[in-house]
C-alpha cells in the first residue's frame, strides 16, 4: 500500500450521492422485501420452527405461492435470518404440514391452555385459514384441557 500512497479521504454520507445512487436504485420488478422484528417466540431456544424451516415449508406450498401473486396487498414478504418470510395481514403464514407441530408446542408451552387462549396465542403471530378450527379439534383429544374446559 504504502509504495502507491494512496490518499483516503472521508466522504459524508449525506454528499456521498454517487454511492447512495447506485445503491438505492429500485428494482422494478422484484418487491423489495422488508426486515421486521422477531417475534420473541422465534427466539426462544426450543421452539420448533426455525426460519429455515417456515421458509422452506412456503416455498414448497403451492396455494401459498399462487395465492401470494393474486392478493400482493394482503401478503408481504419479508427477511428474517436471511430467509424469505411470507406473512398475511402481518402474521407469519403456516402451511398445512406445520399446523401440528406449532399447535402441539404452543399447548405445551402454555401448559394446557384451552381453546380460547391457545386461539388467541396463536393468532398474534401466525395465520392459517383453518387455525382456530384446528385448534378446537386438537383441544378435543387433550384430557387436560377438557377438565379446565369443564369449570
Ligand atoms: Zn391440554
Amino acid at each position: 500500500m504504502e509504495e502507491y500512497s494512496p490518499t483516503i479521504f472521508y466522504v459524508k454520507g449525506v454528499h456521498n450521492i454517487i454511492a447512495n445512487i447506485l445503491s438505492r436504485v429500485p428494482q422494478q420488478d422484484a418487491p423489495v422485501p422488508e426486515i421486521i422484528e422477531t417475534c420473541f417466540l422465534m427466539e426462544t431456544e426450543n421452539f420448533p420452527l426455525a426460519f429455515a424451516i417456515i421458509a422452506q415449508a412456503q416455498a414448497y406450498d403451492k396455494k401459498l405461492q399462487e395465492t401470494l401473486n393474486q392478493f400482493p396487498m394482503e401478503y408481504k414478504q419479508c427477511i428474517h435470518c436471511a430467509q424469505l418470510i411470507i406473512y398475511f395481514k402481518n402474521k407469519i403464514f403456516i402451511p398445512v404440514e406445520l399446523w401440528s407441530r406449532l399447535i402441539e408446542w404452543y399447548h405445551e408451552q402454555l401448559l394446557h391452555p384451552g381453546v380460547l387462549r391457545l386461539i388467541e396465542s396463536m393468532k398474534q403471530h401466525f395465520h392459517w385459514k383453518t387455525m382456530a378450527k384446528d385448534i378446537t379439534n386438537f383441544t378435543k383429544t387433550c384430557k387436560e384441557c377438557q377438565i379446565f374446559e369443564q369449570q
